[in-house]
């Protein structure tokens, strides 16, 4: 049995859906199919909500726009016996949304509950309407078996009470292929609706197929698989016919926009392959992402790239005690909820860094100021000084130690044509070399970092 997701450029036009219901039609056995809203309404749907809360009311067309997108849908792909129904439920899910906005409007508020209200209403109506856009389908409300709890202010899958209820929903073996919502779930205590994230989507699917049991996820997006660069910035980056799981986690945690990053794990844990394949050409081979590592060629797997990163250093002989330096920065950076990209040594001696997102940039160095106070004071920490505007760039592969000499390789290349390279962080990560380099020489980088991989220049 597979799990297919389906993202919103597949299920965002009439001939997009025309695909994806080839390509579910045409499967030998019943399947789970998982959808996202139609493209680009999760981020209307929100836009909307903010605008009627500044008491704009604009919000009334904008629902009226929403409805005549789902409508034309159903006039175009639902067979005639169906259209009343499901054209029915979607305009009881358009007028709940326009009370909805009603109501924010005269408070002129947006509560994040209500926020978390309002995008769920798009997977709701494109799951109905998939589900009766294809032959012998049903629909499964996910806001009936997908749980999440509070962590630190944010909502994170319950998993073990999704589980039961996944298997509770989902009867094995599938009389009918079952389709249902990404992204959307409800909070375990209090029942209110909930969403798994941005980009959640892929998480759901992930959920399903580790409790069924799947023999493979199935991620259909509008690109052919993970590329060995950004295509935009590489015109000849090509597709990665085959990685590993960590393989995949790396580059998506260093900025690859494939899948979302905690999809990856669920699956993993059960060895369920993914296979990433493209809804506008179903034909390309796409990804294959499993656990067999070894039998992946020897060269790099990959390159992304991660923008807006700060590195924040703390100098002084202090610096040469490695132990006590990580322990007492990481415990400052975990206390306050930072979460570190990567530790690196920066050009300079006697100087420990640590890159993270820019946003956090100001309270890491807060608090490295507050945890080296007394050595600032008595001299053996000199400074806690930060740099922004910069990218990392991660050059992934499993065992990555293997192809000897590839940081400092990179790193001259890098050095001989002109790149201030600012830290480099290579030996830390079993799969990752990663290399700092100001925002404004990213793209440059990147492209001679890319072929100094891939145009057989390789070391080995
Ligand atoms: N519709 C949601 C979003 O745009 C979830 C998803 O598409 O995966 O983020
Ligand atoms: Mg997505």
């Amino acid at each position: 049995m597979k799990v297919l997701k389906f993202g919103g450029t597949s299920v965002g036009t009439v001939d997009s859906l025309r695909n994806v219901k080839r390509i579910v039609d045409s499967l030998e056995e019943p399947a789970v199919v998982v959808v996202s809203a139609l493209g680009g309404l999760t981020d209307r749907l929100i836009a909307t909500a903010r605008a009627a809360a500044q008491g704009e009311d604009s919000f009334r067309d904008d629902v009226a726009g929403f409805a005549r997108r789902h409508s034309e849908i159903i006039e175009a792909l639902v067979p005639s016996d169906r259209r009343t129904e499901v054209s029915a439920t979607v305009r009881g899910l358009t007028a709940q949304l326009l009370e909805i906005y009603t109501g924010l409007s005269l408070i002129r508020d947006l509560p994040a509950k209500t926020l978390d209200l309002v995008v769920s209403f798009g997977e709701r109506m494109s799951s109905v309407i998939v589900a009766d856009i294809l032959e012998n389908a049903v629909h499964a409300d996910s806001l009936e078996f997908i749980r999440t709890e509070k962590w630190f202010n944010r909502d994170i899958a319950a998993r073990q009470l999704t589980d039961s209820l996944i298997s509770e929903k989902i009867a094995l073996p599938l009389a009918a292929t079952v389709v249902t919502g990404g992204f959307i779930s409800r909070d375990k205590d209090t029942g209110d609706i909930t969403n798994l994230g941005r980009g959640g989507s892929d998480y759901t699917a992930a959920l399903i197929a580790a409790r069924l049991g799947a023999d493979l996820l199935e991620i259909w997006t509008d690109v052919d698989g993970f590329m060995t660069a950004d295509p935009r910035i590489i015109p000849d980056a090509r597709v990665i016919p085959d990685m590993s799981f960590i393989e995949s986690m790396e580059l998506c945690s260093y900025g690859a926009k494939v899948i979302y990053p905690p999809t990856i794990y669920p699956v993993f844990h059960r060895n369920i392959p993914i296979r990433i394949l493209n809804t506008h050409n179903p034909s390309a081979p796409g990804t294959l992402i499993t656990d067999s590592s070894d039998s992946l060629p020897a060269d790099v797997r990959g390159v992304s790239s991660v923008k807006k990163t700060a590195m924040v250093s703390v100098t002084g002989s202090l610096t040469a005690n490695v132990a006590e330096i990580n322990s007492r920065s990481f415990n400052a950076m975990a206390r306050n909820g930072i979460s570190i990209l990567l530790v690196a040594q920066p050009a300079s001696d006697a100087a420990f860094s640590i890159a993270l997102a820019e946003a956090d940039a100001g309270k890491a160095m807060e608090a490295l100021r507050a945890e080296f106070a007394p050595e600032l004071q008595e001299g053996s920490v000199r400074e806690v000084s930060l740099e922004t505007d910069l990218t990392v760039l991660a050059v992934v592969r499993e065992s990555i130690k293997e192809i000897k000499g590839l940081g400092a390789r990179l790193v001259n290349t890098l050095q001989r044509y002109g790149v201030d390279v600012k830290a480099v962080s290579d030996g830390a990560s079993e799969t990752t070399i990663a290399i700092i380099v100001p925002d404004s020489d990213a793209v440059r980088s990147l492209r001679l970092v890319h072929s100094a991989c891939f145009s057989g220049q390789q070391a080995q």
